[in-house]
Formats: C-alpha cells, structure tokens, sequence
C-alpha cells in the first residue's frame, strides 16, 4: 500500500473516456475498507441479484469486500435518496435500473435530484416476461387477452412501486391492453413473486433474471417476453414475444447501472469503473447472467460519458412515454 507521501504525489488514473483523468492524492489508497453497494429493492428479486453477482465479482479488483444493503421501499427512490445524500467517498454506491431515468417524471417530490448522483457505467440489460399465477385460466396470450378484457380491474398486477420496472411495464401492457388492472404494489419483486407462485397475486411483469428458474420449473405461467427479439435462451427461447403473440410493437427491457454521490473524487470513481469493467468481464459472472437471459453491455455504454447519454436517452424517452399516456407524477 501507498504511504501518505507518496499518495500525495501525482497519480494519474486516465480510463478509456478519459472522464475520470485526474490527479489524484488523498484518494490513492481507496478502498481501506469495506464498501457498501446499495440496492433500493428488497433481497431476492432482479436488482439484488445482480448488484451480488456484481459486488463479488468487484471485490476481486477492488480488495475489499463489496457489502450489499438493501434499502427498499417507494419504487427505489428511499434508496437512491440514501446514496444521493451519503458521503461522496466510494464507500457508498447504488445499484439501479431504467426507474432512476423515470422517477422524476412519475414523483412530484423525490428525496435527492439525479444531478447528486454521479455515473459509473450502465451494467447490464434485461428483458422482461410476463407472468401469472399457475391456476390463472389462459394458456396463451390470445386467452390471456380475452380474460383480460372480460375480467379487467378484478385481475391484479404486482410491481415493486410507482417508477419500478414492473411498474413500468405494468404502465405499457395498461395501455396495450386497454384494460385497467389493479396495480399491487411490493417492495421489490421477490415477495410479489412468492404471490404470484402461490396464487395470491395474477399476473406481473418480471425481469428475466428473476423469472426464468420460475418459468422452467413451470412454478408461474409465462406469456410473453417484453423485448423485441426472443431470447436465445433454453429456457424462454419458446416464449414468443408479447409483439408477436398480439401487442404490436411491445418492447421493453429493463438495464441497471453504478452510481456514486456527486462529488467522489475522480481517481475513487476511476478504481470503481476500473473494478466494474473488471467484473463485466469476468466469465463466471457472464456465464451466470447470460443462463438467466441478461445482457452483460458493451464498452460504449460501460463508461460514465456512455452511461450518461445512454441515461438521457431513457429519461427523455419515458418522460414522454408517461406524458402521452397521462399519467400524473403521485
Ligand atoms: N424488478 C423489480 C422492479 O420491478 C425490482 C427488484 O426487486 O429488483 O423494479
């Protein structure tokens, strides 16, 4: 390890965006001590196992444990506020997805502004798949329609809160539908998925990630998957697309990304994306990933600089995907 004084000297971390080039000093010895990765959903569901799998892949460059804490609760945005307001040391990150680029269109007042957080790297894409119940009565979509149309606000949908992905998409089927089903909200969507298997709950819209052991183990009923191709996984691969089976032009896929606090010093954020793009390579992490249909994403989109236009793409995308369908910030 560095000592003070050499610490204090120039140490240059230039990154491939050459976003995080800084001289840095005080930041040189980062990480001396375990660093907390927060996950604003509950354990068990899509985003807590990806910030795990991540967390531990980190660890082997970072050199420090990668601890992950779940701080769950109205759609994401308790946790984002907990990082948005922590220390900007690199002691504190947040894992996120598409509900970080949505939440200020669907909140009227939010605990933190996106502008207190900095990006670190988009870290991976999933499609999503609709779900139901295993007693629920359609097989198919088609059927599933048809229920949907006769049965409507009596059917419920579960998500993880207002601005969750599976609220998000729940938005998206409302509308293809043209049915106003009844929206249940979770703290995340590993207990809405215990419902769902258990019957308490009909239907949701879950991440890939989440779903495919459920679907293979036929423990729920799938009816489609969101995205625009199927995926080339074994056990979806048979799953048509919701834009084949009917919904024309469903696409959705939900992505989740690395912050930090605003104002954590470039040479920190450097080792952090250093660590992250480490861990994106990592074979034992794609493997697992790529087995339950998630994307691992590219270099242009694992920089800050391509995190960030990729983010603004989004946030302008679903402000007004949620302004044309009239849906007022709560
Ligand atoms: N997948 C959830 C969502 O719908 C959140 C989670 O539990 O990861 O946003």
């Amino acid at each position: 390890m560095l000592n003070k004084q050499a610490a204090s000297c120039a140490v240059t971390l230039c990154i491939a965006a050459g976003t995080f080039c800084a001289s840095g000093s005080a930041s040189a010895e980062y990480p001396e001590k375990p660093v907390t990765l927060v996950v604003p959903f509950v354990a068990g569901g899509p985003s807590d196992k990806i910030a795990r799998d991540v967390a531990e892949a980190m660890r082997k460059t970072l050199g420090q444990t990668v601890v992950v804490e779940n701080t769950a609760g109205a759609g994401g945005t308790i946790g984002t506020a907990r990082v948005a307001r922590a220390a900007p040391d690199g002691y504190t990150l947040l894992v996120h997805h598409i509900g970080l680029a949505t939440a200020p269109s669907l909140y009227k007042k939010l605990g933190y502004k996106t502008a207190d957080l900095e990006f670190l790297g988009l870290v991976n894409e999933a499609p999503s798949t609709l779900i139901g119940r295993p007693s629920l009565p359609p097989n198919a979509l088609p059927d599933l329609r048809k229920f949907i149309a006769e049965n409507g606000g009596k059917l419920n949908l579960a998500n993880a809160g207002v601005g969750s992905a599976s609220h998000l998409c729940g938005l998206m089927l409302q509308s293809a539908f043209k049915s106003n089903m009844t929206f249940v909200p979770y703290k995340g969507t590993a207990p809405a998925m215990s419902d769902i298997m258990g019957g308490q709950v009909d239907l949701m819209c879950e991440q890939a990630t989440n779903s495919t052991p459920q679907i293979e183990a036929k423990k729920v009923k799938a009816y489609g998957v969101t995205s625009a191709q199927r995926s080339p996984v074994p056990a979806l691969a048979s799953i048509p697309t919701l834009n084949e089976a009917g919904l024309t032009g469903f696409n959705f896929t939900v992505w989740h990304g690395l912050y930090a606090p605003r104002g954590t010093p470039p040479a920190v954020l450097a080792k952090i994306n250093t660590a992250l793009r480490a861990a994106l390579k990592d074979p034992a992490l794609i493997q697992r990933e790529e087995a339950l249909g998630v994307m691992v994403v590219g270099d242009d989109r694992l920089s800050p600089a391509g995190h960030k236009k990729f983010f603004e793409g989004e946030a302008s995308r679903w402000s007004k995907i949620i302004q044309d369908a009239g849906i007022q910030p709560e």
